[in-house]
């Protein structure tokens, strides 16, 4: 058997409420794949024990090695004045710097696939078939129009680990001036420009349930992606329409009352 993994990032408490919900809902999928939490040493030990009891794996992975002036470019007040996000906010406890980290899983070269996920996500049904997909595969980023089919969404990937991957990527990327606006996103659509599309249902945006209702079919959709306004934040102001799936977070979150997927209603029905 390949060794296969899910991977997703960690780099502070909030982050580790989000992987704790991912990892329930991967179990709940009857995944045989390892489930490996990377963690930074922001991460609190409390906070990783709940998916450590649940049978993921943390492992280390520290920040990368980066110049002070990339740190600093891509610095969260900096990154937000030169590059605003005006179609939602981004939590406080989001450090834009951070995103960089999670190309530390082409160092997992145990694995032979990975199918990274952000820890802002819920996987809905089985996606094990992910792992027989190429590098590098991604949905797009798509949850207002067609213009952004062109664009990947770094929440959900493909990838083959690989040291001198690694070191190409580490290479390229903090160059003098780099700015990538969108952290790892910009960087992965740049440094893998052949990119594969996968189906939107495999990254489903949150902002979907809203901005293109007629494209959620819960029939279809296998991963649901809270990308701006996490499920945990207090009365964040997407909360009121975006409800049903702040419910069903916490549903995985807790592990209680989790509903059959298949009989969730469609925002557009
Ligand atoms: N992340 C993290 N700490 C941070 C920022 C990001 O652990 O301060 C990780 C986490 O896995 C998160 C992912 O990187 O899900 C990308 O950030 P986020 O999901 O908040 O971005 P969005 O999906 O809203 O663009
Ligand atoms: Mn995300």
């Amino acid at each position: 058997m390949p060794k296969q993994a899910y991977v997703t990032l960690v780099t502070n408490a909030d982050y580790a409420m989000g992987a704790l919900a991912l990892v329930r809902s991967l179990q709940l999928t009857g995944t045989d794949a390892d489930l490996v939490v990377m963690h930074t040493g922001g991460t609190p030990a409390e906070a990783l024990e709940p998916l450590a009891a649940l049978g993921a794996l943390p492992v280390p992975a520290e920040l990368l090695p980066t110049s002070d002036a990339f740190n600093e470019r891509h610095q969260r007040a900096r990154l937000h004045a030169n590059a605003p996000f005006t179609k939602g906010s981004k939590p406080a406890f989001h450090t834009p710097l951070d995103n960089f980290a999670k190309l530390r899983l082409w160092q997992l070269t145990e694995y032979e696939r990975v199918v990274f996920i952000d820890a802002d996500a819920v996987v809905v049904r089985n996606i094990d078939r992910l792992f027989g997909y190429p590098e590098f595969s991604a949905a797009p980023n798509v949850y207002e129009g067609l213009a952004d089919f062109h664009r990947l969404n770094s929440g959900v990937f493909v990838a083959q680990p690989s040291q001198a991957t690694f070191a190409a990527m580490l290479e390229r990327l903090d160059r003098p001036d780099a700015f990538w606006r969108r952290t790892d996103q910009t960087f992965l659509q740049d440094f893998f420009p052949d990119w594969h599309g996968l189906p939107v249902f495999f990254n489903m945006l949150q902002y979907v349930w809203f901005n293109l209702p007629e494209l959620w079919d819960w029939k279809s959709v296998s991963v649901v992606h809270y990308q701006y306004e996490k499920p945990w934040e207090r009365d964040h102001p997407r909360a009121g329409e975006l409800k049903p799936l702040i419910d069903l977070w916490h549903a995985y979150h807790s592990g209680e009352n989790i509903p059959d997927i298949d009989t969730l209603a469609n925002p557009a029905s």
